[in-house]
């Protein structure tokens, strides 16, 4: 059994009875007929397919908004954006995947000439977190119908509920039974479901500790995987920058999601020029945002997703201050069930230490000098992590320097880092590999089959 928590309360949601192995057999079984019927689909059946699923989030928006609140706690309003922007990522594939899967032509040079066609593989394996519930499921979910796969997900256990409605909008958009469906375990049988061979490849999204384990699975059993994983991105702010923007924006960054996002900022870099004038109104303003209730629309800060997840962020600053760190202010417990803690800021954060290089996953930020440009770069790569990273210049020249020098596979600039349904998303070094989303999220799990014509 599975009981979800709302994080806000602390009381139970519901209980869900968990897959047995004949459940999650049947589960696979259904997964590869549907397949060996979806893989001849037409396009247009494809698209039609993912304008219905969008129709369905947005004419269930607040349904579903409400859901990933009660789950996981994140502020009502980024849970309507988040469904919105899976209704948006649906309707995008719609319209540019026909094109993304036109076959390419090569000239060859004894004569003739060959071809490269798109072909679906088979059913893949999403395992998923709980912070963005929806989102990131809809991320290999639309190229998954677009491509003539079909999916089959091990959601997080915190969000089954939210697992479920997923699976239930894909029948009510119209969808073979089949073409999705939702495994309800914990993470137990997952070695077993990537080893048996209807399953051709998998994904994961989630921490370093869970993808290792997967990826190491599906090497053993030669699949391929796509591994979406942590993050600690930096958010730089040199002198030419709008400073009480960036302000703004920073505390946005750090707190969005409960500061549970994979790409927010979570270590402030500011130029030694304007450290003093930016490191007074962040201060202020990070310290100022109040813990509120989720389901109020104007809350900017509600629990974190579970009393695990809360106290382990405790920990870690506890473990900073222990490291040599100073805690300039929050960062603690509150005291009322539930899994609240307020803002905090860390600074004196040796480069390198526990600290410095590992994933703070709450609203307790670090601030750090930089005394020029190359120091700031140093800074933001002085992480094993390589995810996202925000930078707010106006500087031509150092926008370049930056876009080119910082290790990561996201750099924006003068805006909070985030995800875009048109572009590419994914990370080097320990944040993972492969892409999402655009043509490159689209063929990860497909053939490129060449055919030759002499
Ligand atoms: P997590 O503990 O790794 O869980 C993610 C998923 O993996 C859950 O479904 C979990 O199931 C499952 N899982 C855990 N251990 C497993 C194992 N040994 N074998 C198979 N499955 C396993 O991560 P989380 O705490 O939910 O999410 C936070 C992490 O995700 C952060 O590090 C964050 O940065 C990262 N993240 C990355 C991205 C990105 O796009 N790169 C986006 C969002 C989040 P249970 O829930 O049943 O344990």
């Amino acid at each position: 059994m599975i009981t979800t928590v709302n994080p806000a309360t602390g009381e139970s949601i519901e209980t869900y009875e968990v897959l047995d192995a004949n459940g999650i057999d049947r589960k696979l079984e259904l997964a590869i007929r549907t397949y060996r019927d979806w893989r001849g689909s037409r396009l247009d059946q494809r698209t039609q397919l993912l304008g219905a699923l969008a129709d369905v989030y947005e004419n269930r928006l607040e349904e579903l908004a409400r859901q990933a609140t009660m789950e996981m706690g994140k502020p009502i309003s980024q849970a309507r954006s988040e469904v919105e922007k899976c209704a948006s990522l649906f309707r995008y594939f719609a319209k540019a995947g026909p094109e993304m899967l036109e076959p390419r032509r090569w000239e060859l040079s004894d004569g003739g000439h060959a071809e490269g066609r798109w072909l679906p593989q088979g059913p893949v394996l999403a395992v998923m977190p709980w912070n963005f519930p929806f989102w990131q499921v809809a991320r290999f979910l639309a190229p998954t119908i677009m491509a003539g796969n079909v999916g089959v997900l091990k959601h997080a256990s915190i969000v089954q509920g939210t697992a479920k409605l997923i699976e239930e909008m894909m029948l009510e958009a119209g969808a073979p039974e089949g073409l999705f469906q939702n495994l309800c375990v914990s993470s137990d049988p997952i070695n077993d479901v990537i080893a048996d061979t209807r399953i051709v490849a998998a994904t994961l999204t989630g921490s370093e500790g869970a993808g290792s384990a997967v990826a190491a699975q599906a090497g053993k059993h030669l699949k391929k995987t796509v591994m979406e994983l942590g993050g600690s991105d930096p958010f730089i702010v040199m002198p030419s920058a709008d400073i009480e923007q960036a302000v703004e924006d920073a505390v946005f960054a750090r707190i969005q999601n409960n500061g549970q996002s994979c790409i927010c900022g979570k270590r402030t870099i500011v130029h030694a020029d304007i450290y003093d004038n930016f490191a007074g109104r962040f201060i202020d303003a990070l310290k100022a945002v109040e813990p509120g209730d989720p389901m109020d629309d104007d809350t900017r800060l509600g629990p974190l997703s579970s009393v695990d997840q809360r106290d382990t962020v405790i920990e870690q600053v506890a473990a900073a201050k222990k490291d040599g760190a100073t805690l300039l202010f929050g960062g603690e417990k509150l005291d009322r069930p539930g899994a609240w803690m307020t803002t905090g800021l860390l600074t004196d954060v040796e480069i390198g230490s526990e600290t410095g290089t590992d994933e703070i996953f709450g609203p307790v930020g670090q601030l750090y000098k930089a005394k020029d440009i190359d120091h700031a770069i140093a800074i933001a790569n002085a992480i094993p992590f390589g995810l996202g990273s925000a930078v707010w210049t106006n500087d031509a020249d150092e926008r370049e320097r930056f876009a080119s020098e910082i290790e990561a596979g996201m750099t924006t600039f003068n805006a909070v880092n985030g995800s875009k349904v048109e572009a590419p998303f994914g990370g080097i070094k320990r944040s993972g590999y492969g892409r999402e989303l655009a043509e490159f999220g689209l063929h990860e799990f497909m053939n490129l089959k060449t055919i030759v014509y002499p």
